[in-house]
């Protein structure tokens, strides 16, 4: 069935059912057409809006078996890039120790800043007991502290003190 919405020629609009638009075709040109509200048969279609009847008696029109998805689109966005700087777990372990031998050091030795090379050799000569110190030493002043027989040993420098 076809449902035309129909005019007459007074502007009437109806809708009419047919069975296909032969059969309205015909029925058209017979004048077998007729407003409902005067009764004119000169009918135009006014407006084509075919509609299947009967899928509302057989239920709902099938829906469409699958929806295509393109299979290679992507599932996901790429992760952001990594930060560089992140430790490894070895790293992280060795700065620990690190940590853990600086933290030994200045805590069991007494801290004697600038003053350290005269200390460290006054020690050496044994002109002081010995005992644990840490302090500051240029890199020349340790030079010579090695060369006169003076174990010094660099403290570890972690990465966050150097801000
Ligand atoms: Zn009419």
């Amino acid at each position: 069935m076809i449902r035309y919405a129909l005019a007459c020629s007074k502007g009437h609009t109806f809708d009419s059912w047919f069975q296909n638009s032969a059969v309205y075709d015909k029925q058209a040109k017979r004048g077998l057409v007729e407003c409902p509200v005067c009764g004119d048969s000169k009918i135009e279609k006014a407006l084509m809006a075919p509609t299947l009847s009967g899928t509302k008696k057989r239920g709902r029109p099938s829906m469409p078996a699958a929806i295509p998805v393109p299979s290679e689109a992507p599932v996901a966005m790429p992760e952001a890039p990594a930060p560089v700087a992140m430790m490894s777990p070895q790293e992280r372990e060795f700065r620990t120790k690190l940590k853990e031998l600086r933290d030994h050091l200045t805590k069991n030795a007494e801290n004697v800043g600038g003053k350290f090379p005269e200390e460290a050799r006054k020690m050496h000569y044994g002109e002081i007991e010995h005992r644990s110190i840490y302090g500051e030493a240029s890199p020349q002043e340790a030079k010579e502290l090695i060369e006169e027989g003076i174990e010094v040993h660099p403290l570890p420098v972690l990465p966050e003190d150097r801000n």
